[in-house]
């Protein structure tokens, strides 16, 4: 037999093995159960990362609703819960907790939500992490998500029966992108894909979309009509099972750090996307000396105010 057909299924095989290992963060399984996690045998410890006394609250701060600090480096007081079931929503991994953010974030979801079945026909949306009870860096993955004005939606439409606590934690969602990393996989893209992210993004407050960049060139191709929406999606890395939105710092909250507008522009020629198709950025080398672990984001580098969000009482629920 002609071994390279073989050699060509081993090499397939790999390589999805290591998109999904990369790929997987945003969905990891979780217990059913809400673990607590173990107390802290010092939490005054300086070096301490601040995800250990975040990843720790199980409830908003009973404190006026305030945002604090930026997407990637912040916290929140009052968050609001979206409730786990809506008639066109429902909350995955629930032993994560972290089906908080603002209000106004909340009630842009279920807008979003009431949207999707006439404009998308899914019957609804699952939604995959936001924040924390008072936001703050996580212990498993993001970056941003700390001040309550960051969502996840999973490109997977809601099923049209309530999915128990088990399957909420063990369903997958379905990856989005072809084994290339060139284009979306037209097995599993559907017009109804670009329905929702075109309904979450044509919603004012909405500020940037982050999707795969096979994803943004597909929305290039296909979207009709009306372009505008398509300036805030963004490609980003990841996020090929997932879409994320980002909405604007909600109004007169002073301490919360904005970012500038998406330039202008459809961001869907040639050049906007020519970065994020390189070899390089597909298929990064592993660097020859693995680079020292950042050591984690302490208390000290959070907004001060992100302290008294922390020490606040629980709010009543
Ligand atoms: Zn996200």
């Amino acid at each position: 037999m002609n071994p390279r057909p073989i050699l060509f299924l081993l090499l397939l095989l790999l390589s999805a093995v290591l998109t999904s290992a990369t790929a997987a963060l945003a969905q990891d399984k979780g217990s059913v159960e809400l673990k607590p996690l173990p107390p802290l045998a010092n939490p005054n410890d300086p070096k301490l990362g601040a995800k250990e006394l975040f990843g720790r609250k199980v409830l908003p701060a009973a404190l006026p609703t305030r945002v604090v600090g930026f997407y990637a480096k912040g916290c929140i007081a009052g968050a609001e819960a979206l409730p786990i079931n809506g008639e066109t929503w429902q909350v995955m991994r629930l032993s994560r907790n972290r089906n908080w953010a603002h209000p106004d974030m909340v009630a842009l979801l279920k807008r979003v939500a009431a949207k999707v079945p006439k404009e998308a026909g899914w019957p609804g949306i699952l939604v995959g992490d936001m924040s924390q009870p008072r936001g703050g860096p996580m212990i498993t993955g993001h970056a941003s998500h700390q001040v309550g004005l960051d969502a996840d939606i999973w490109l997977t439409p809601m099923p049209n029966r309530q999915l128990s606590r088990n399957e909420r934690e063990e369903m997958s969602a379905v990856m989005m992108v072809r084994s290339d990393r060139l284009d979306i996989d037209p097995q599993a893209w559907t017009p109804r894909h670009l329905a929702v992210i075109r309904a979450a993004a044509q919603e004012p407050r909405v500020q940037r979309i982050f999707v795969n960049a096979a994803i943004k060139k597909a929305l290039c191709r296909e979207a009709k009509g009306d372009r505008g929406w398509l300036a805030k999606v963004r490609p980003m890395y990841g996020h090929d099972y997932h879409f994320h939105i980002r909405i604007r710092c909600p109004a007169g909250s002073g301490e919360c750090e904005s970012q500038p507008e998406p330039s202008e522009g459809e961001g869907c020629s040639a050049s906007d996307l020519a970065y994020w198709f390189k070899d390089s950025v597909l298929h990064p080398k592993p660097p020859k000396v693995p680079p020292k672990p950042k050591p984690p984001m302490t208390l000290a580098q959070l907004p001060a105010a992100c302290r008294q969000v922390l020490a606040a009482p629980d709010a009543k629920q």
